[in-house]
């Protein structure tokens, strides 16, 4: 079945940063298929925050001509390589931000196989094996291992699918690592609701903690509420408010893509002893986050940070928001070169509730 696979795929792509909104459509030579690898026939895929630090530079220089991002992808598998034991032809799947690890480390052993030191990320990552640099989801197929590829749950839509790739297992594997899985009793700060913190809402609700969610301002407060979160505080318009939450968090998570009016000490300074703040969002490489050390003392708190989750993650993730109703709030965009441009230029500028997700793709790419 690897035989049928074109040689060349379709996708929407930028070759400088000048252009990061301007995607135009191109042909170009896909990825060599591994043994393990699975061929997806793509049906739709998110906007994530990421997608713009890459086509922006904002983190490193982009590492081919014509790169395509997006790494929420979901679509059916139309082949698999010769050493796939985990996936069938036809099957319903999605692949998040890594797509492959060498399999054989400490850490691809034991479930955490998205901190691998050879890594591939989805797309501008350099793969050492096949000396490709991967493409990412605004295009026609993708090739990811086995291990990097996730089931869809039967009644899951595809659209509901995609965001959880990324932004869902990025959130949830944070919070069951500090809280578990029953986290009855403790509560979870959200920072920037954004595509990662509007899930991360929802996954906190869903494993029981009380939720407090941080917005710089008050435009979110009633969308944060009616998903879930038990109070919401406008960091820009409430001067002092962490005198009112002293002793309160199990956990902060900050899912901001910034680093405006980002107080660190405020948040360090209202968790309980001994608790984490970890940092998700991963603002622009040259911002940094300002913080006196003073601020860790009075309760032994933590910094911390968190990278994707792992497969085993993603089953558990995707099991409790089949179950528990957790669904990003998304808007569906027809993918094509003004759409990309349309939705990546609103996403930048903070005009969307929650998550664009592409699709169309049919039409696009002729699937
Ligand atoms: P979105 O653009 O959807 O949301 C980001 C949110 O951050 C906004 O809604 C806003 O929240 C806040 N924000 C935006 N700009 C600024 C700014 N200049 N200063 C402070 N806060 C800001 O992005 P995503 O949710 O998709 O991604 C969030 C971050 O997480 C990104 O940096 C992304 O690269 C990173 N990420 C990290 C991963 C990991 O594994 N660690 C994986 C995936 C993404 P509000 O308006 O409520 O203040
Ligand atoms: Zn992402």
């Amino acid at each position: 079945s690897v035989s049928a696979v074109p040689q060349y795929f379709k996708g929407f792509a930028v070759s400088s940063s000048e252009n990061w909104n301007k995607p135009k459509l191109v042909e170009y030579e896909r990825k060599q298929i591994q043994p393990h690898d699975v061929v997806i026939k793509n049906v739709a895929c998110g906007l994530c925050g990421s997608d713009l630090h890459t086509l922006r530079e904002q983190w490193m220089p982009m590492q081919r001509k014509e790169l395509v991002v997006g790494h929420e992808i979901v679509g059916h598998v139309m082949a698999v390589g010769d050493k796939v034991t985990q996936f069938k032809v036809g099957q319903r799947v999605g692949v998040g931000a890594a797509s492959a690890s060498c399999k054989d480390c400490v850490r691809c052993k034991n479930n955490n196989e998205h901190y691998c030191k050879k890594q591939v990320l989805t797309y501008n990552s350099h793969d050492e094996k096949t000396g490709y640099v991967t493409q990412g989801g605004y295009s026609s197929h993708s090739i990811a291992d086995e291990d990097f590829v996730f089931p869809i749950p039967d009644k899951m839509d595809f659209t509901v699918a995609g965001p959880l790739m990324c932004a869902g297992l990025t959130v949830f594997s944070p919070l069951i690592r500090n809280l578990g899985e029953d986290a009855t009793g403790k509560t979870v700060g959200i920072i920037g609701i954004g595509g990662l913190g509007h899930l991360a809402i929802q996954f906190a609700n869903a494993l029981g903690a009380k939720v407090v969610t941080f917005s710089r301002s008050s435009s979110k407060k009633e969308q944060a509420l009616s998903m879930g979160a038990d109070s919401f505080v406008a960091t820009g318009e409430e001067e002092g408010w962490n005198t009112k939450y002293e002793d309160s968090f199990d956990l902060m998570l900050n899912c901001a893509s910034g680093v405006d009016g980002l107080n660190l000490s405020d948040y360090l300074d209202v968790l309980k002893v001994d608790a984490n703040f970890v940092s998700v969002g991963l603002p622009p490489a040259k911002d940094s986050f300002q913080l006196s050390p003073i601020s860790f003392l009075g309760n032994g708190g933590s910094f911390g940070s968190s990278f994707l989750g792992s497969k085993k993650e993603a089953m558990k993730m995707l099991e409790i928001a089949a179950e528990k109703g957790v669904k990003p709030w998304i808007e569906e965009i027809d993918i094509s070169e003004e759409n990309c441009h349309e939705a990546l230029t609103r996403c930048h500028n903070g005009d969307v509730r929650y998550r664009f997700v592409f699709t169309g793709f049919d039409k696009a790419f002729g699937n």
